[in-house]
C-alpha cells in the first residue's frame, strides 16, 4: 500500500510543495481542515516522531515555528494550532510524520478543543513515578553537541540559503486565497 505523503514527495499528488530541502518538505494539501493549513514533513518516510531522527525533528521544529510565523504575517489568523497526530490512537491517518499548521479564528467552527479535567492526587503521583526513570535520561538524550569550527562556517552558508528559501515560503503563502 503506498503512503499518501511519500505521493506528495514524488509530486504524484495534487498538494503544492511551498518549500523542500534535502530532508524536510513544506506543502498545501489538497485535503485539510480548513484552508491556509500548511503541512511539515521529512522527505524520508518515518511513520511516527519517535522513529524521526533527531536532526530531523529539530528541523521540523524549526519549520513548524517559521512556517506558523510566514502564516500569521500572511493570512492574518487570530492564532494557530500546532498539531502532531502520532500514531493511531492519537487520531494518525497517513503513516508518515507530519506537523500540521492550522490557522485559527474565533467562530471558525474547528473543533479541536479538549476540555481539561482535573486529575486526583493519586493519579498525578502514579504519573510522576511511572515517568521519572525516563524523564532522567532526558539531559543525556537532548545534548546537542558542540559543532567543529569548520562545520560552522558550512551552517553560516545554509543559513543564508534557507533565508532566501524562506523569502520564497513567504511570498507563496501570499498567494493562496
Ligand atoms: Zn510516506
Amino acid at each position: 500500500m503506498g503512503c499518501d505523503y511519500c505521493d506528495i514527495v514524488d509530486r504524484n499528488s495534487r498538494a503544492q510543495i511551498l518549500y523542500e530541502d534535502d530532508t524536510t518538505l513544506v506543502v498545501v494539501k489538497d485535503l485539510v481542515l480548513i484552508p491556509g493549513q500548511i503541512t511539515i514533513l521529512p522527505r524520508q518516510h518515518f511513520t511516527i516522531l519517535e522513529l524521526v531522527p533527531d536532526e530531523i525533528v529539530r528541523k521540523c521544529s524549526v519549520l513548524a515555528s517559521k512556517v506558523s510565523q510566514a502564516v500569521f504575517d500572511s493570512l492574518e489568523p487570530q492564532g494557530t494550532n500546532i498539531l502532531v497526530h502520532n500514531g493511531l490512537g492519537g487520531g494518525q491517518k497517513v503513516p508518515h510524520f507530519a506537523i500540521e499548521i492550522i490557522p485559527r479564528r474565533e467562530g471558525d467552527g474547528l473543533n479541536l478543543q479538549w476540555p481539561p479535567k482535573e486529575v486526583t492526587e493519586e493519579e498525578l503521583e502514579m504519573v510522576v513515578q511511572q515517568l521519572e526513570p525516563e524523564v532522567k535520561k532526558l539531559g543525556d538524550l537532548t545534548q546537542i553537541k558542540p559543532e567543529e569550527p569548520q562545520q560552522k562556517k558550512k551552517e553560516e552558508t545554509k543559513s543564508e540559503v534557507k533565508e532566501q528559501k524562506e523569502n520564497y515560503l513567504t511570498k507563496s503563502l501570499r498567494r493562496i486565497p
